[in-house]
């Protein structure tokens, strides 16, 4: 992989995972942020984004990146002030004028919610069946949505585009994890993930909260999609704003059982507690692999996230070195749809 310039990256969605996007893509330098979009509109610049500006937003992306954008300035070898151009425009299909530019793209990492549960995968149909030749990496969580996004495997391959899938925190980091922890077993028998994130408001994160509403016992993706924002803080008024999940339908299942570790998708077990009123860790996050050595011991591995680390840290971190992976294998000509346990991330710096 070249690395004489740095990547360009657009990010979809500039909700609460997208603006940390935003906000550690702005502190990397081997990372530009080239283009974000919300549902409305599209902001873009082949120089580079004013992440400050995107982090800032409280509303509406194109209104609020040009209510904050700096004044700013670069200079050529000639001496000549350059005003950086930025693109700022409402659209009723941000999702296409991105496809439109994708020629200044290297890279994509898609933040968007993921309700209904093939709205991610489409998004990226689009993108192959539109010609364009990129590295993609999602966060997508649920088992159905990562089949969906491996049966794209052919378009993706054809467009000349790699999409790394899966790539957060659950499944994502933790996945991961258990690939490197079941190497010293023989047998394994069971991963557990139990997950705790703290938010302090859940407006700042809406697509994660109804995703995680969806796994609540008589709920389901379509209900959680239709619920409005006044359902939900009805809801998490009766929780006092927890919900305590289990037996989620996680795609560290597949993910898990597509490299082996596991034989069946019913060893892998995810659940966790989400805290929206404040943001400390309600518990700590954990994978516990157990499994039974070559000499007949059982015994396990367990990984834990440090309590200080949140959400955005452990889902964004790991998007980006896994599109930086995405990059390299683009770069080394393999092509298609690949998971987060297929591959190392690598990291961004
Ligand atoms: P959010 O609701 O805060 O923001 C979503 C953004 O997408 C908004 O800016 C919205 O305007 C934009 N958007 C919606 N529809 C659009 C469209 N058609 N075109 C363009 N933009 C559109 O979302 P969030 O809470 O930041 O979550 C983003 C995703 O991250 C979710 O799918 C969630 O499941 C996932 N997530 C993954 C993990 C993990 O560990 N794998 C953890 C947390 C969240």
């Amino acid at each position: 992989m070249t690395t004489d310039r740095p990547i360009r990256v657009a990010v979809l969605g500039a909700g609460g995972l997208g603006k940390a996007a935003a906000q550690i893509i702005g502190l990397k330098r081997e990372v530009i942020l080239t283009a974000i979009c919300d549902s409305r509109g599209i902001v873009w610049s082949e120089e580079s984004l004013d992440t400050d500006a995107v982090v800032s937003l409280t509303g509406d992306l194109v209104d609020g990146y040009q209510a904050h954008q700096r004044p700013r300035t670069t200079t050529d070898h000639g001496g000549v002030t350059l005003a950086t151009r930025v693109e700022a425009r409402h659209c009723d299909d941000p999702i296409g004028e991105m496809i439109r530019r994708a020629d200044v793209l290297d890279g994509v990492l898609v933040a968007l919610p993921n309700l209904p549960n093939d709205f991610i995968p489409s998004v990226i149909e689009r993108f192959a069946t539109g010609g364009s030749s990129l590295a993609f990496v999602d966060v997508l969580k649920r088992t159905r949505a990562v089949q969906y996004l491996f049966a794209l495997d052919s378009p993706v391959s054809r467009s000349r585009s790699v999409v790394l899938t899966g790539c957060g925190a659950t499944p994502g980091t933790l996945a991961a994890a258990a690939v490197l922890a079941a190497q010293s077993f023989v047998e394994v028998e069971k991963v557990d993930i139990w997950w705790g994130v703290g938010i302090a408001n859940w407006e700042a994160y809406r697509a994660t909260i109804r995703e995680d509403i969806a796994h609540l016992p008589g709920y389901t993706v379509e209900r959680a999609k239709a619920m409005t924002d006044s359902d939900v803080d009805a809801l998490l008024e009766q929780t006092n704003g927890r919900l305590e999940l289990r037996q989620m339908e996680h795609a560290d299942d597949v993910l898990l059982q597509r490299v082996g570790v596991v034989d069946r998708l019913e060893q892998v077990e995810v659940g966790g507690v989400m805290d929206t009123r404040h943001a400390k860790k309600p518990v700590s996050t954990t994978m516990t692999l157990t499994g039974i050595t070559h000499d007949g011991h059982r015994s396990r591995h367990t990984f834990i996230l440090g309590d200080e680390t949140t959400m955005a840290a452990n889902v964004i971190g790991p998007a980006l070195g896994y599109l930086k992976r995405a990059l390299w294998l683009k770069a080394h000509g393999l092509f298609g749809v690949f998971g987060c346990t297929e591959f190392l991330p690598m990291v961004v710096r």
